[in-house]
């Protein structure tokens, strides 16, 4: 199976590092970029399956690359997944309204950060065997 690959955008360099190290026990190729313009490009370049998005960067802030990332058509299907620092409710929303599809609040909890990013793509997994399903029903319908 392909290696998926994940885009982590975000400005602080240790939280970067973290992440790489957990995403990588789950042999998940990874992107960084260290601004959103700069998250962006290698988002359009590289199309990923996942893209990690800080909500506090310097310059244009997260929930703005979100909206111009969920505005490519060849990104607007992608799971974007906020990372807040404070999980508040205000911000949940903000995110969500933006067009993410999900948050981790930091700081990140380390036990359970793989289990936060592989559902995404479980959750992938199940809606192809439902595409699956329905091709192989097909010819039936033809008898
Ligand atoms: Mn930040």
């Amino acid at each position: 199976m392909r290696k998926k690959t994940i885009l982590v955008i975000e400005d602080n360099e240790l939280n970067r590092k973290l992440v790489k190290a957990l995403l990588q026990r789950g042999a998940y190729n990874i992107l960084e970029a260290a601004d959103a313009e700069r998250g962006i490009d290698l988002a359009q370049e590289h199309k990923p399956d996942l893209i990690l998005m800080d909500i506090q960067l310097p310059g244009m802030d997260g929930l703005s690359a979100t909206r111009i990332i969920k505005e490519d058509l060849a990104l607007k299907e992608t799971p974007v997944v906020a990372l807040t620092s404070y999980a508040m409710e205000g911000d949940v929303e903000k995110a969500k309204k933006a067009g993410c599809t999900g948050y981790i609040s930091k700081p990140i909890n380390t036990r359970n950060f793989l289990d936060s990013i592989n559902i995404y793509f479980q959750e992938d997994q199940e809606t192809k065997s439902v595409v699956r399903t329905g091709a192989v029903q097909e010819p039936d319908s033809d008898c």
